[in-house]
């Protein structure tokens, strides 16, 4: 069965298929969405979004869509960047980490919690009614400096919970299985099988 996940980057492609794969995943072929795929993220939450972008995918290519939406929400700013981590310092991954390191300087150890956060969306292409969500977090606190080279936004200076590592020094397969992402796609997986396949 052909899916098409909202989005036309082909990183999230391979690690969504790849996520898939190894939990034996067969049943589903996971396709990009088409070029001309460019939903303005209008929506004030991760579910407004992520549902924007799953109807769109599934109007334009007539196929169940998967869309998700992510970002970093940390506790010293009230919940910011959120729903705006993406672009927090104009698309620059390397300035948002250290816009967001000086926004804390000042924040004590004991108050620099924050989290990450997925949501995903599945839209049917029939009606184009939303006939999944799912929202999951993934806890943790910003360090002070920079530390790995592995993963990509926020990575070099998340810590999960009681780790003394960033999730940019963690193995790609181990941030997978304890990740936001990887958490709703376990969940998006389940949905699929459950609904389309048994
Ligand atoms: P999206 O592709 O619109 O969902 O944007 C997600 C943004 O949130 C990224 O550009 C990053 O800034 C941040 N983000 C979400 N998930 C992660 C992650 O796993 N690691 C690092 N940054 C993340």
């Amino acid at each position: 069965m052909k899916i098409v996940l909202a989005t036309k980057n082909k990183g999230k492609l391979r690690e969504l298929s790849a996520m898939a794969k190894d939990l034996g995943e067969t049943n589903f072929e996971f396709v990009l969405a088409p070029d001309e795929f460019d939903p303005e993220e209008t929506g004030t939450t991760y579910l407004e979004n992520a549902v924007i972008k799953a109807t769109e995918a599934a109007r334009m290519t007539n196929l169940l869509s998967i869309a998700d939406d992510s970002g970093l929400s940390v506790d010293a700013l009230d919940g910011r960047p959120g729903v705006f981590s993406a672009r927090y310092s104009g698309h620059d991954e390397a300035a948002g980490r250290r816009k967001l390191l000086d926004e804390l300087k000042d924040v004590p150890d004991g108050n620099r919690g924050a989290q990450y956060v997925c949501c995903m969306a599945v839209c049917a292409p029939s009606n184009l009614e939303i006939v999944y969500t799912v929202e999951t977090y993934w806890r943790g606190r910003i360090g002070v400096e920079e530390r790995g080279t592995g993963g990509f936004g926020f990575d070099p200076i998340f810590y999960e919970n009681n780790s003394d590592v960033t999730v940019a020094q963690l193995p790609a397969v181990e941030k997978n299985q304890k990740s936001h992402r990887g958490q709703a796609w376990r969940h998006v997986l389940t949905f699929l099988e459950k609904t389309f396949i048994s």
